[in-house]
């Protein structure tokens, strides 16, 4: 086994560190307070080619493949304070971009990859809705032929991005009668007459994530709008899912990196009682926790990215280090706060941050109740009856 990196990849990870640190921290605490998505921030993450990490370089994207473009996200996590943008650039890459990559028609392609690419487009998908969440192919928005083109009815919820997209992935049913099989996806352009996003939630963390509901009234798509075939909907929210369970979450492991760093610091400069804190043993073990969650996190998402990459990505893997990430960013973010005593839970320190942010990771790309589903079920243990 080897867990080297190649001098390519060492180089993007510098280089993306380098260039968060010098670029993208300057405003996130007013940002966060205020709740503003950093439109610069984004325009300087697109223009360093983060918009498009793992797409062809034909079609203006980095070219790169799943293990690369997680270790570019964790230089990025690693070296940006926000959150919100990471995030926001993750879903736009993972949900969007990438199906249109994977599915999309020579045209569709020729539309929409360049600019997704570029950044010039922000991507969202659309698929929760207000009774179907993590049951999400129960979802209940209809797509019904009509002429040469579709109509879409239905409210989506939770659309990371909505306020500021311009291209949305919209899942909808086309055969309600076949359940999973009867969903289609469609690629539903900002202005067009129906479509509306709402207005933007307040979250608790990814503050500046921009997030609203999406509503379809009577929404008229050509043809040509449909991602993919018409039933194939639910095939292509599951390979998306893939991609965000093992990607998305290589940010977070660089922002436990940075936590990390800045707790170990405390801990040896911080004195009370005439020692530095982190000599007692009960902050020094947390920091030792915290270490050992990173590490484990850290191998099962570059194990979950090295099987996509190779060509056969596992859902197991997926699973595990979704769960993995999101679960360590929780529990490390509280350590971080315990060490820090009264200033980890002060705004202006940014190690609060932390922990609003960890908060909806265990939610978003499927709660870690259904990853432990998804991997009890990969072990053989059977389903619950209906
Ligand atoms: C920050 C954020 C961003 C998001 N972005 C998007 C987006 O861009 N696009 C989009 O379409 N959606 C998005 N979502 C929605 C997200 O995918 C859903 O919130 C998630 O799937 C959970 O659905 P729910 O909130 O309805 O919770 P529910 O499904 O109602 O779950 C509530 C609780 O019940 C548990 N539960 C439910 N079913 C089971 C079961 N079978 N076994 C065990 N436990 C179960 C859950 O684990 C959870 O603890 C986002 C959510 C958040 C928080």
């Amino acid at each position: 086994m080897d867990y080297s990196w190649t001098p390519e990849q060492d180089e993007l990870y510098a280089g993306i560190l380098r260039f968060a640190r010098e670029n993208l921290n300057a405003t996130t605490l007013e940002r966060d307070r205020t709740r503003r998505f950093g439109e610069e921030e984004w325009k300087k993450c697109a223009g360093f080619g983060l918009a498009g990490l793992c797409i062809p370089r034909e079609s203006g994207g980095l070219g790169l493949d799943c293990l690369s473009t997680a270790r570019a996200l964790e230089a990025l996590g690693r070296g940006c304070s926000d959150g919100g943008l990471g995030f926001s650039l993750s879903a736009h890459l993972f949900a969007c971009a990438v199906p249109v990559h994977l599915h999309g028609s020579p045209d569709q392609k020729e539309r929409y990859l360049a600019r997704l690419a570029s950044g010039e487009w922000i991507g969202a998908n659309a698929i929760t809705e207000s009774e179907a969440g993590s049951d999400a192919f129960a979802l209940k928005a209809r797509a019904r032929k009509e002429g040469d083109g579709y109509v879409i009815s239905g409210e989506k919820s939770f659309v990371t991005n909505a306020p500021v997209a311009r291209l949305f992935l919209v899942y909808a049913s086309t055969a309600p009668e076949n359940g999973f099989l009867g969903i289609s996806a469609f690629l539903v352009e900002r202005d067009t007459p129906g479509l509306k996003a709402g207005r933007p939630m307040e979250t608790t963390g990814l503050t500046t994530s921009p997030i609203s509901s999406l509503y379809l009234d009577d929404c008229r798509v050509p043809a040509s709008a449909l991602l993919g075939r018409e039933g194939a909907g639910g095939s292509i929210f599951k390979d998306s899912m893939g991609w965000e369970r093992s990607c998305l979450f290589a940010f977070w492991l660089g922002a436990l990196e940075r936590q990390l760093e800045e707790t170990v610091d405390h801990a040896k400069s911080r004195r009370q009682f005439g020692h530095p804190i982190g000599s007692n043993q009960a902050v020094s073990h947390r920091i030792a926790d915290m270490k050992l969650r990173l590490e484990a996190a850290r191998l099962l998402l570059y194990r979950a990215c090295w099987e996509r990459a190779a060509g056969h990505p596992s859902e197991l893997a997926a699973s595990l280090a979704k769960l993995a990430v999101s679960e360590a960013f929780v529990a490390s973010s509280l350590d971080a706060v315990q060490i820090f005593g009264g200033s980890g839970v002060m705004q202006e320190i940014g190690i609060e941050r932390y922990l609003r942010d960890a908060l909806p990771g265990t939610i978003y790309s499927g709660t870690s109740e259904m990853q432990r589903e998804l991997i009890a079920r990969a072990l053989g243990l059977p389903p619950r009856r209906p």
